[in-house]
Formats: C-alpha cells, sequence, structure tokens
C-alpha cells in the first residue's frame, strides 16, 4: 500500500466535510447510560395502530412480496390523491403527478437531486429539520439558511426570503409545522410567503410530515395557494401523524414533469419503495383517521403539560402550534445549548437535544420532544426545574 492515499482521501470530498448528524452523536451517549429519562426522540412513542399492522401481517400472507411500479402501487397513489386533495386543498393525478418514496427524506432527497446543478442555491428556515443542509451539498448546491427567532414565534417571514434570494436562488424549503420549534403559519402568513415564491420565481419543497398534528391555525398546504402549484413538491408521509417511522414510507405530489425527473432517480437508486409498507400506507390513508386522531388529542394534552412546566421552570417557551416538540429559550441560565443539555444529562440524567443540532440559529435553545408518556414528561419536567434552580445556587 506504499505511496496510495489513504482511504479518508478516497471518500468524496463533499462527503467527507459534512458533520455527523448531532442528534446521532448525543444519542450514542445517552444509550450508554442507564436511567435517562428521554425527551430527546423525535418519533411517535405509539406503536403503529393495531388495524396497519394487521392488514401488513395479512399483505404477507397473500404474498404481495414482489417489486411494485417504480411510481409505487397505482391503488395507493389514488389514495394520496384522494387524501392530499381533502387535507391540503390540491389536486393532483396518481398517473403522473404522484411518487411513493422510501420516507420523506428520500423524496427530499430525490427533489433536491432531480433540481439541483452546482451552482444554485437553496433557501430554507433555521432551525431545521437536521437533513435540509445536508441533503443539498450531497446534490452539489449552495444551502442559504434564513434564522428565525423566538421573538417571531419561528415563523419564516417573507422578508426574510426576500433578503436571501439572489440570481442563483432556485429552491425554497418549507416545514411548518416545524421540527424543532413546533412552530407553524397560518393562512396568510402562508399566502404571504406563497406570494415571494412566485414573485422570485423559486421552486417550492413543502414538508408537510407534521401537518395532520396541528393544534392551532391550521391552513391549506403552500402548495394551494394561487401559482404555486406548478412550482411546487408537496411531501408528505406516513412516519409521525400515523406511528410508523419503521414503514419507511412516504410520498411526493407534484408537476408532472418533476415528479418525473425524480422518478428517474428513485428507479436507479431504490427502484421501489417496499410492497407491505405501500400496502400498510393503504391501510392509514382508508381507515387511520380514528387512530390518528386519538393520537393527536394525547399530543396536544402532553403539549400544554409540557410548556406550562418548563415555563413554572424559568425556561421562557412558546406553546408550539403543531408537531410534537417544544422548544424552550434556555438563556437565562447562561449556558449554551450543549452545555446545558450535556450538564442536565449528567446531573439528572434527562436527554433533550441541543438547539445547535438543528443549526447555528438554534443556539439558546434545546428541543424537548413530548412524543413521551405523560409520566416521563413530568419526571423531567421536574428534573429540569430542580437543574435550573441548583444552577441559581
Ligand atoms: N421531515 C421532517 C421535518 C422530520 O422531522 C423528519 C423526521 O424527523 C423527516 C422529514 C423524516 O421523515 P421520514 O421518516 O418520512 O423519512
Amino acid at each position: 500500500m506504499n505511496g496510495s492515499k489513504s482511504l479518508h482521501d478516497r471518500i468524496a470530498e463533499h462527503v467527507r466535510v459534512l458533520p455527523r448528524s448531532g442528534i446521532r452523536d448525543f444519542f450514542d451517549l445517552v444509550s450508554q447510560m442507564d436511567d435517562v429519562v428521554s425527551l430527546g426522540i423525535g418519533e411517535p412513542d405509539f406503536v403503529t395502530p393495531w388495524h396497519i399492522r394487521e392488514a401488513t401481517i395479512y399483505a404477507l400472507e397473500k404474498g404481495h412480496t414482489s417489486y411494485t411500479s417504480n411510481l409505487g402501487l397505482y391503488s395507493l397513489r389514488e389514495e394520496c390523491c384522494r387524501y392530499v386533495e381533502e387535507q391540503f386543498g390540491v389536486s393532483y393525478d396518481p398517473a403522473k403527478e404522484c411518487l411513493i418514496t422510501v420516507g420523506v427524506s428520500e423524496g427530499m432527497d430525490l427533489a433536491l437531486r432531480a433540481l439541483l446543478n452546482p451552482d444554485d442555491e437553496v433557501i430554507y428556515h433555521e432551525p431545521s429539520y437536521v437533513s435540509y443542509n445536508p441533503s443539498v451539498a450531497m446534490a452539489h448546491a449552495t444551502p442559504v439558511p434564513v434564522a428565525t427567532t423566538a421573538e417571531d414565534d419561528f415563523i419564516l417571514k417573507p422578508q426574510q426570503v426576500q433578503g436571501a434570494v439572489t440570481p442563483q436562488s432556485k429552491v425554497l424549503i418549507s416545514n411548518f409545522p416545524n421540527n424543532p420549534t413546533g412552530a407553524s403559519l397560518n393562512y396568510s402568513q402562508k399566502e404571504e410567503l406563497a406570494k415571494k415564491a412566485v414573485g422570485n420565481d423559486l421552486l417550492v419543497l413543502t414538508d408537510e410530515i407534521y401537518s395532520e398534528l396541528t393544534y392551532q391555525d391550521a391552513a391549506p398546504s403552500l402548495a394551494a395557494f394561487p401559482g404555486m402549484k406548478e412550482r411546487t413538491v408537496l411531501l408528505h408521509g406516513f412516519s409521525k401523524a400515523f406511528a410508523m417511522t419503521g414503514f419507511r414510507i412516504a410520498f411526493a405530489c407534484g408537476p408532472a414533469e418533476l415528479i418525473e425527473a425524480m422518478m428517474k432517480v428513485h428507479q436507479y437508486s431504490m427502484l421501489c419503495a417496499s410492497v407491505i409498507a405501500q400496502e400498510a400506507a393503504q391501510e392509514a390513508l382508508k381507515n387511520g383517521e380514528k387512530s390518528m386522531l386519538a393520537m393527536r388529542r394525547e399530543y396536544e394534552q402532553r403539549r400544554n403539560v409540557i410548556v406550562k412546566r418548563l415555563n413554572n421552570a424559568g425556561l421562557d417557551c412558546m406553546t408550539p402550534k403543531g408537531a410534537f416538540y417544544a422548544f424552550p429559550s434556555i438563556r437565562s441560565t447562561g449556558l449554551s445549548s450543549k452545555e446545558f443539555a450535556a450538564q442536565l444529562l449528567e446531573k439528572k440524567k434527562v436527554a433533550v437535544v441541543p438547539g445547535t443540532a438543528f443549526g447555528q440559529a438554534g443556539e439558546g435553545h434545546v428541543r424537548c420532544s413530548y412524543a413521551a408518556s405523560m409520566e416521563d414528561i413530568e419526571i423531567a419536567t421536574d428534573r429540569i426545574a430542580e437543574f435550573v434552580e441548583e444552577l441559581k445556587s
């Protein structure tokens, strides 16, 4: 091997320079400790509703174990388009405007890879879901984060988008209700944002994964506003509202030409989503509303409890309008987000995620997931209150 390059040097540069997810590192640490109460995990604590699991088992019993069309089962695409029209107020043709993907994660990656050339810029709001920035970088384009703030309830203001636009701007990513802040946009805020996208000729990727979990100010998807359908990919999935993270199943709706481009990337990288996950998704859309609403009611109660308790503990916390995250400020403690999370874990065995795991704009905050039992929420917030109190002495 003398004279040959190290493996490290042979890894593609744009991948080598990517940081590992801050959440992963933190939870590797948590997994080595006993008795930790975790508000860290970004997935439902509910198991997938039984009727969906049963439909999956039945699909296997019937021997449904093959590939499907690259686009996904036609019957599922029909259900997705029906659901999107009802839920989001936009109609799509299941034959050519809908693609079944392996999670919203894959849908986002496909859209970015299908759209981006090396000099293109992608505007997105931070703090944001951890994959947006690296997914843009892996598509060889430039991520342009726009900081949202607690003072503005973490909404993305149209003038912020305007300020970030350059001749290279091509795509705007939007995710409301938001991970990690729980922020949501009301009708007029979405309307104004849509006007900015149209006015600046931006393509829009709207990540609707938490949409069902909206507790206040529900509004149609950005895709439903005038001039938007033809420039938007609506990404949605089953992981959160239907508690189906492990099924890895989602879908994308958008203009036929763009869905066709995404389908080509999908065809050569993934081929198709798992057929049994597709059958499960079909059951979720057909008969899953009742169990989904029951989970939403439970999240809403937990939200009310966690927000009250965090504020009582001396951490300013906006009431999140959606998703299942509270994002309190920890500035009053004088600690950085990472210090707060590390010391809380060490001293009180409570896991929360440092806000900076979601981008620099998350500094001064931590993410507390309330996809945890009420008992865990109460124990964790009691310990947080003790921790904050002890910091004062
Ligand atoms: N988008 C957001 C905003 C998320 O928070 C997550 C998961 O946490 C995903 C996408 C990934 O979803 P999926 O499981 O469908 O890949």
